[in-house]
């Protein structure tokens, strides 16, 4: 999936223009999980979410029915000149969609990530590296889809809106980003006992995606916010925006054995409900999909580990 948008966005910007736009790749994301993944992947669609009100196109959860990591996904196409639209501000709500994404993802249990479509290949940070899979695509395509916590993001609004930079640094923000085949890899730990349901695979996950969480939330720890509360509010907004981070008050410095979290009742629900006349989600997004982890051994043998050829 990340090697077609790396290609589809380069073939788009170049002889077969325009490129597809950020719901066109999402749409076909979503089709490509359900036709990998079959059975184990469940997608609940809501037609009433006006992605102009909120701050975020769907939501990922990988489970194994009772727990699980979910994430609260904005997704971003870089341009031709290799931007993003970071600052996208949104009227309605007096808001930066960033800050609508964080709290809209501390309001539902998840981690808050940007998903970039990227046409250009980078040198993943090396303590970035140091947490994710070692699956490459020979041809850098892996990199047409990587993960970004917006928490990285919020810092650089914040430092624009209090005047300590001019501009928002997006080739920076693509280099802390990891491809996302490293980060979610599926790959079945060996080890894990034939009835854990996929834990240690689940674990890994979490790891990499709290690796993600921290740097993002270390990195806001350096802005001196003065009295606002959100990049949100020092732009003069008034939105209900939280500045906070799902790993909650764990010091950042420390990093302890991930403890697999519960999934929220409202997950649960999403898992027993019908696709055709779901509930109304409390917090509006385009999609919903489950990823069921638990009996992944019957359903992987096409795999080999997040990359496949
Ligand atoms: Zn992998």
């Amino acid at each position: 999936m990340a090697s077609d948008t790396y290609h589809w966005l380069r073939d788009g910007y170049g002889p077969h223009t325009p490129p597809p736009g950020e719901e066109t790749f999402t749409d076909v994301h979503i089709r490509h999980l359900r036709q990998a993944m079959c059975s184990r992947v469940k997608v609940i669609q809501f037609t009433k979410a006006q992605e102009s009100f909120n701050g975020a196109d769907w939501e990922l959860w990988i489970h194994n029915r009772s727990k699980g990591v979910g994430f609260r996904i904005q997704a971003k196409r870089e341009s031709v000149q290799g931007q993003y639209g970071f600052g996208y501000w949104l009227d309605e709500r007096q808001a930066y969609q960033c800050d609508l994404l964080i709290h809209d993802a501390q309001a539902t249990g998840c981690i808050p990530v940007y998903l970039l479509y990227n046409h250009e290949s980078w040198s993943v940070r090396k303590d970035v590296a140091a947490s994710l899979c070692g699956h490459t695509a020979p041809d850098h395509s892996h990199h047409g889809c990587s993960l970004l916590s917006a928490h990285h993001v919020q810092e650089q609004l914040f430092r624009k809106a209090l005047g300590d930079s001019r501009r928002i640094s997006h080739v920076q923000l693509r280099r802390i980003s990891a491809p996302w085949n490293q980060v979610l890899c599926d790959l079945k730990d060996k080890s894990d006992a034939p009835h854990s349901r996929g834990t240690l695979m689940l674990k890994a996950i979490q790891e990499r995606a709290e690796a993600m969480e921290r740097s993002g939330w270390a990195t806001l720890q350096k802005v001196d916010r003065g009295k606002f509360a959100s990049p949100s509010h020092a732009c003069g907004g008034t939105p209900e925006a939280s500045v906070g981070s799902w790993l909650g008050d764990e010091p950042t410095d420390e990093v302890r054995e991930s403890v697999l979290r519960p999934l929220p009742v409202r997950v649960l629900r999403l898992l027993e409900a019908n696709p055709l006349r779901p509930p109304e989600p409390e917090i509006p997004t385009r999609a919903v999909v489950m990823y069921d982890v638990s009996d992944a051994e019957q359903t992987m043998n096409n795999f080999v580990g997040c990359v496949r050829y």
